[in-house]
């Protein structure tokens, strides 16, 4: 992945994807110092640009460092590795760590470094394949409590149990791991937040205690455009058994309908799929600009 063509922007700078390294004695290496986003560009268009710098920029709060690049700068800056990739549909991922001036826990004084790189990932699955929906693993770790990690950052470091979790899932042949809070009631998956249906009624765990991702915002508010209920609220894994209808949601993600979750059966249906299509047509800027054109 490190010998692509292309540019990174680090630092303010363009810098030949190859050479875009940083030293091994970076704190963020060491005692993970990080924080980062995904987000995706259709059209030449990045959804929910400004968002996402401002959650990056809030991230690194919650880890007590500021990163030096104003949500303008961000956002000029995502478009200029968007521009020079010359792709239309990109993924984004900027990331902010603390650099290498000293080595030890503390690290107040390091300098705070940004890169932002752009690549092509496109959605795995045309629509009628992705209606199966997919299959999870239970994980064994669980979401911790805020008062254990800033749980509200996109902290690299909140990652190191997902990976565990998903790479455990993945050898199971699974496409990835629910993830229970440490009260054990349903959390997230390793990199999207997770819906169920019942009755036509949406239920999705009151996001607290994760990432409240863009995604599951956007989708929310989708669902209500639609009048379906949208409850957010604590789920037990038992609940399982009562919901029709799974799915999760991410920048990655998109919406993804689930079949599977250890015991549990879900058939992906209806109102899935409306969501599915609603969640494409909100993210192409044309159709976007059409509709508010028209409203
Ligand atoms: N939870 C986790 C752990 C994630 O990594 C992601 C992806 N960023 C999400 C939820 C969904 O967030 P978003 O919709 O903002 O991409």
């Amino acid at each position: 992945f490190d010998q692509r063509e292309g540019h990174i922007w680090v630092d303010g700078r363009m810098v030949p994807w190859a050479d875009a390294k940083i030293h091994v004695l970076s704190h963020g290496l060491h005692y993970g110092s990080s924080v980062f986003e995904g987000e995706r560009a259709y059209g030449g268009q990045i959804f929910k640009c400004t968002e996402h710098s401002q959650r990056l920029r809030r991230s690194a709060e919650l880890l007590d460092f500021e990163v030096p690049f104003t949500v303008a700068e961000i956002d000029a800056a995502k478009q200029l590795v968007l521009k020079e990739s010359g792709l239309q549909d990109a993924y984004l991922r900027p990331v902010a760590w603390r650099g290498s001036e000293m080595m030890g826990v503390s690290a107040q004084a390091n300098t705070i470094h940004l890169a932002i790189a752009a690549w092509e990932w496109p959605s795995y699955f045309d629509p009628a394949t992705k209606m199966k929906g997919i299959r999870l693993d239970l994980a064994e770790y669980r979401r911790p409590d805020p008062r254990t990690a800033p749980s509200a950052s996109k902290a690299a470091g909140l990652y190191m149990i997902c990976t565990i979790s998903k790479h455990r899932a993945e050898n199971k042949g699974y496409a990835d791991a629910l993830m229970l809070d440490w009260e054990d009631n349903v959390a997230e998956c390793t990199g999207a937040n997770v819906f169920f249906i019942q009755d036509g009624v949406i239920h999705t765990p009151q996001a607290d205690r994760f990432l409240n991702g863009i995604t599951r915002q956007t989708v929310i508010e989708l669902a209500k455009r639609r009048g379906y209920e949208v409850v957010e609220r604590r789920i037990r894994l038992e609940e399982l058994a009562g919901f029709t209808e799974c799915f999760i949601t991410g920048s990655a993600a998109e919406v993804t309908p689930v079949s599977e979750i250890a015991q549990y059966r879900f058939t992906p249906a209806a109102m899935t799929k409306t969501l599915m299509d609603d969640y494409t047509a909100e993210v192409q800027p044309k159709a976007k600009a059409a509709r508010n054109n028209a409203a």
